[in-house]
């Protein structure tokens, strides 16, 4: 008899899957890819995933376990999930178990039963009458029944409060048979032809070529970006477009950054449709994580909506895909599984077959670039829906002008006038705390991190100084600890100062300050947003966390006051990042009969960039932005990857690194004529951070499947050699962050 070899991904870092032998009592012929295996491993047990059945093991056959325990009678993964995650294991170059961990739910992952949860559900019962007359003089039961009449499939036990429906009332009714109470898995899957709850705008001319486009797409894989200003009306088109998803029995994903996804932006989701939405964020616990992914396999889920991870949601009638605010950071992984959630969902449209749609303001070069050469069907919303104006851009040149905590005369001027008016202001400045560092007087002392390359920030309020790097708090001295004098003054200005100075400056008006600290409180934000929406004259002082989601049709004017940070930094991603805060925040402002204005503080009024942006507005940027990326060869002129090593002693990571150059050389030796630089390695630009000593190297490759074949080599290399042992190291492969 042939031996019957299961071949296992598992919850581990090692990029190798684990060979057992079935477990007692299972006979291979009902063992599918994708069935979870409770396995030894260790001294411990651990879930796996089964990827294939085979007769051959490396692993000599005495030293071969059995699974524990099979638990799933089906496969609880699409085969179309499974596909992706495969793909995204192999271009990222990371372990398939560790990759299926990041993607599927975690109580998936846990051993949890891959079946939606039984629910209760209560139904007015055969032959009752709402004139009964046991009810006739108890009116909240009258009113629960007429509820109860008006579902007849029934209410889940858990809406009943949503439906203002009292489980006392309902008992009562149970006990004199009027209602009925009943387990089953779900409510009826609801196919009807009602799906809006609420009228359909209708499209202006630009909005409607947009959607005809996309419609025109809806067979078969096709990606669009949809390009348009703040307040042009992509997301009526995105409703729009769900819609026409939905008549044709299909479902939607539509992919948000974490900070969007306020009560706003879901009621506009929830009022527009009767549909069931899927919700899958990061405030969303486990359980619902799960039966949000299990309706959605099962079908039973119409529209899901989620930050990055949703991403790995299997759909049974996939339809369309849409990723709000494509150009954003947080689509990008930052740790473990390297994954841009963006670039992964162009690959699952193709892959499914069906369309997809980028939108953004302030689209990312390398979506735009994707656009220009015809990959992408580009779509133009170039006027605000509402028809309020665009607002006007000035740049303030502050060289050799005096800074009162970081606002100039000028600035103030404007400020000034613009309360007087009796209108509201907002104040942009992307550093927070009360100044990014504090310095002695006398000895020139500056307060440093113990543990990283880095200032400390004053935090005036809390009386503390701060490390944003790594977390690291201290009391603010009293004294110099360098010279003992007592003369320490805060350098620089963050939006605390900000906000100190300009309650000073303005003491008739309320300041309100919107950052991490400010609102770490749940619900302090929507507090403010509440106060500003109120429409008094007031002043907004905050971090990128005012670029995102909310509007404030109020604001007349915007005043950035440092933008200079993005425009000399070394990350070569920075200007593109710098222009999209500034449009994104600028894109806040004005939006009702007011035109907003936006003024720059700079000390670099005439650099080309600032200049195109500030005159021609962002995608004139943009294209001068992507002529020097190609000048230099940068993306998406060019593929990369970064190797990050870090270390407790210096000098190790460098060490690994340089062996690990060395393979690469030779690699490349042998590959014949190719594309690829190695640049380093090199100190983090940051070297020192948490007490760790970092080092990288990069390699840029003119042609991705060159890349690809080093890679794929090099990463069984880098595996197996001794000085990898004492770093941490990763490869992020399209790395956002040069850090
Ligand atoms: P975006 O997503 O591009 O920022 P929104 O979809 O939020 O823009 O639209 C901005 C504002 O314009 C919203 O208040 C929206 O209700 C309104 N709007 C959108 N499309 C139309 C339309 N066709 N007619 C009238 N108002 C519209
Ligand atoms: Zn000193
Ligand atoms: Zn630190």
């Amino acid at each position: 008899m042939p031996d019957v070899i299961l071949r296992l991904a598992l919850p581990s870092p090692l990029r190798r899957l684990f060979d057992y032998r079935a477990p007692a009592g299972v006979d291979a012929a009902q063992l599918q890819p994708g069935m979870r295996l409770r396995v030894p491993f260790g001294r411990r047990e651990m879930i796996g995933v089964l990827i294939e059945v085979t007769d051959h093991t490396d692993v000599p056959l005495d030293k071969l376990r059995p699974a524990s325990a099979l638990l799933d009678p089906t496969s609880p993964i699409p085969e179309s999930m499974f596909k992706l995650c495969l793909w995204t294991a192999q271009y990222y170059q990371h372990g398939l178990g560790d990759t299926l961990s990041w993607a599927l739910p975690v109580l998936l992952r846990q051993g949890e039963p891959a079946e939606a949860r039984q629910e209760r559900f209560w139904q007015i019962a055969p032959g009752a009458q709402l004139d009964d007359p046991r009810i006739a003089r108890a009116p909240r039961q009258r009113e629960a029944l007429t509820t109860l009449a008006q579902h007849p499939h029934g209410v889940a036990h858990q809406l009943l409060s949503k439906l203002q429906l009292s489980k006392d009332s309902l008992d009562l009714l149970l006990a004199k048979a009027l209602v009925t109470v009943e387990v089953r898995r779900h409510a009826p899957v609801e196919r009807h032809d009602r799906w809006l709850a609420q009228p359909e705008l209708p499209l202006n001319s630009e909005q409607r070529a947009a959607f005809e486009a996309v419609r025109a797409g809806f067979d078969s894989f096709h990606a669009f970006l949809l390009a348009g200003v703040t307040g042009s009306g992509k997301t009526e088109v995105y409703l729009q477009l769900i819609r026409e998803t939905l008549e044709a029995g299909k479902q939607a994903l539509v992919l948000i950054p974490e900070i969007n996804l306020g009560p706003q932006t879901l009621a506009r989701f929830e009022q527009r449709f009767n549909a069931r939405i899927a919700l899958l964020h990061s405030a969303v616990n486990d359980r619902e994580r799960l039966d949000a992914w299990l309706a959605a396999r099962d079908g039973e889920a119409d529209i899901i909506i989620g930050t990055r991870s949703a991403l790995f949601t299997p759909m049974k009638n996939p339809g369309l895909i849409i990723i709000d605010e494509e150009h954003d950071g947080s689509y990008k992984q930052q740790e473990g599984l390297r994954y841009h959630a963006r670039d992964l969902a162009l690959v699952r449209a193709r892959q499914e077959n069906i369309p997809i749609l980028l939108g953004s303001a302030t689209p990312s070069l390398e979506s735009l670039h994707n656009a220009y050469t015809g990959r992408y069907g580009l779509l133009r919303l170039e006027h605000r829906a509402g028809g309020a104006q665009q607002p006007k851009f000035m740049r303030l040149d502050v060289k050799s002008r005096p800074l009162d905590s970081g606002i100039s005369g000028p600035m103030q001027q404007a400020i000034g006038q613009t309360l007087e008016r009796g209108q509201q202001v907002l104040v942009f400045l992307n550093r927070r705390g009360f100044a990014p560092t504090l310095l002695c007087h006398d000895c020139g002392w500056l307060s440093e991190c113990p543990r990283c390359d880095a200032r400390t920030t004053v935090h005036q309020r809390s009386g503390e100084l701060r490390c944003h790097h790594c977390g690291h708090v201290e009391r603010v001295p009293r004294q110099c600890p360098k010279c003992g004098t007592k003369d320490l003054r805060p350098v620089g200005a963050g939006t605390e100062r900000a906000e100190e100075r300009l309650t000073t400056l303005f003491p008739d008006y309320p300041v309100l300050r919107v950052d991490r600290d400010s609102t770490s409180r749940k619900d302090a934000m929507n507090q403010l947003f509440a106060t500003i929406q109120r429409g008094q004259p007031c002043i907004l002082v905050g971090t990128q966390m005012l670029a995102k989601g909310h509007h404030f049709p109020r604001v007349t004017l915007v005043s950035i006051l440092d933008a200079d940070g993005g425009l000399f930094s070394g990350d070569f991603r920075a200007s593109e990042r710098m222009a999209q805060l500034i449009v994104q925040v600028a894109g806040r402002a004005g939006r009702a009969e007011e035109p907003g204005k936006v003024i720059i503080q700079t000390h670099l009024a005439e650099h080309p960039l600032l200049v195109q942006l500030t005159e021609q507005g962002y995608f004139a940027f943009a294209e001068q932005a992507i002529s020097e990326r190609r000048a230099a060869g940068l993306p998406p002129f060019s593929h990369l990857a970064l190797l990050r090593a870090e270390a407790h002693k210096p000098g190790q990571a460098e060490g690994f690194l340089d062996e690990a150059c060395s393979a690469a050389e030779q690699l490349l030796a042998q590959m014949g004529p190719n594309s690829i630089e190695l640049l380093g390695p090199v100190p983090a630009p940051m070297e020192r951070r948490a007490g760790r000593y970092r080092a990288q190297l990069l390699v840029q490759a003119g042609a991705r499947a060159q890349l690809h074949r080093l890679l794929n080599a090099w990463m069984l290399q880098l595996e197996q050699m001794p000085s990898g042992r004492q770093v941490r190291w990763s490869l992020d492969v399209d790395p956002v962050d040069l850090y």
